[in-house]
């Protein structure tokens, strides 16, 4: 047996920090990765054998639970049939008929291999259509790595303590804005377009306040402005309708990823026909990828997609509610602060004594410590969550109660841990 220790001084010698993602590499939460040998629905098992019930599910690409039947074989027949071709296929087509008809305004998409590169491309798109250079993000939404969006990035990037990148020159970001999440920023007429996750999950979960995105859309119309929904995690998350059927509010772009590609590497922007129509070979914003649209990934996505039906999400909610109460109250019950924020299926943890509402109060949740001890005391109780306090946590459709149940006590006892450390 080789154990993760082993693995990971090999890893490191070849990986910088022994990863191919920073988080992934346990630095904000100490101690040595456990290296993935396998996984089946709630569950994966590291290289020495030991079993974890998953909340991580890679950070949110797989909701059906890992190597579920109906996808693997999905993926199985397709692969049989070629893994790439540079040419179109029947199943990008199928792809992109069901986002179309699932997520209200959303008319056209174009796929492509990853989240980033989908935010990249409609950061792109938006710019080309309004002949504006300006970009508005909110700080502690992430968008990828893309150099424009990095600044305030969360996740990964606020795990890394950076508030960019090295290597980004100040040129890329000279016409991106932060401002803080659930205030309504004041727009000009230079403005291309205002970015945002609709429900923000990389700064732990942090929902819009009431009106918030309704605001945000005003203010967009106000200065003709386009509104980007990043929906790499909400899309196909909250519901088939994502946060737009969520919220109600309808932006001018998307950006997918994650669950839409049934946990293979995937993403995707959309807009209406009209704004679309300035993406290339159609219009002058160019944008490819030669394993755009793969059809493994569009197999495996539309398998996901199939079986996500409205009863699933709603199945899917109530294991996410049972989780979200049973954690706030194992955690307060050791009497530390705690917010566990809630919204459909996706859950927060937060050591804090009020509710969350920006980066800011991320970070001072997170500058209490906490979280690492937490951490490990879950992952040493066969639990794993993301090495990291600003990741959401990801139930998914294998959760069964008892597993929340066990990870509801788990938890209990990890936040007298935690409370004994102090
Ligand atoms: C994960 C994520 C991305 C980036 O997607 P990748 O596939 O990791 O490149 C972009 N936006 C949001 C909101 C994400 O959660």
């Amino acid at each position: 047996m080789t154990t993760n220790n082993e693995l990971y001084q090999r890893a490191i010698n070849v990986l910088p920090g022994g990863v191919n993602s920073p988080v992934r590499a346990f630095l904000s939460v100490g101690g040595t990765p456990y290296f993935v040998a396998r996984a089946s629905g709630a569950h994966v098992w590291d290289e020495e054998g030991n079993e974890y019930l998953d909340y991580v599910q890679s950070y949110g690409a797989s909701i059906l639970g890992h190597a579920d039947p109906v996808v693997l074989s999905a993926i199985t027949e397709a692969a049989a049939l070629g893994s790439t071709f540079g040419a179109p296929t029947l199943s990008e087509v199928r792809l992109a008929e069901e986002l179309t008809s699932c997520v209200p305004g959303l008319e056209m998409i174009r796929m492509t291999s990853s989240g980033t590169e989908a935010a990249m491309s409609a950061i792109r798109l938006a710019r080309g259509a309004t002949g504006r250079s300006k970009v508005v993000k909110f700080a502690g939404c992430y968008h990828g790595h893309t150099d424009s969006l990095l600044a305030a990035g969360g996740s990964g990037v606020a795990n890394q303590g950076l508030v960019g990148s090295a290597g980004v020159p100040s040129s890329a970001v000279a016409d991106t804005v932060v401002v803080p999440f659930n205030v309504v920023p004041e727009l000009d007429t230079d403005v291309a377009v205002l970015a945002i996750e609709p429900v923000a999950a990389n700064m732990g979960l942090v929902p819009p306040e009431p009106g918030f995105l309704e605001a945000c859309r005003r203010e967009c119309d106000r200065v003709g402005a386009l509104l980007l929904f990043d929906e790499v995690i909400t899309g196909f998350r909250l519901g088939r309708s994502g946060a737009t059927g969520w919220s109600g509010v309808a932006p001018d772009v998307w950006a997918f990823g994650k669950v839409i590609g049934g946990g293979l590497p995937v993403g995707a922007f959309g807009a209406s026909r009209e704004i679309m129509a300035n993406v290339a070979p159609l219009g002058p914003v160019y944008q490819g990828g030669t394993l755009s649209g793969n059809p493994l990934a569009t197999a495996a996505g539309l398998a996901a997609l199939s079986q996500l039906t409205d009863d699933r999400y709603d199945e899917l909610t109530a294991k996410a509610e049972r989780l979200a109460n049973g954690l706030a109250r194992a955690v307060a019950g050791a009497g530390l602060p705690v917010q566990v924020p809630q919204v459909g299926p996706l859950v927060g943890l937060f050591f804090a004594d009020a509710p969350v509402r920006d980066y800011d109060d991320a970070k001072i949740a997170a500058d209490t410590g906490l979280y690492p001890v937490f951490f490990h005391a879950m992952l040493e109780r066969g639990i794993a969550f993301a090495p990291g306090p600003y990741e959401a946590i990801f139930p998914s459709l294998a959760h069964s109660d008892a597993d929340i149940d066990r990870t509801i006590e788990a938890a209990a006892e990890a936040a007298t841990d935690c409370a004994n450390s102090q």
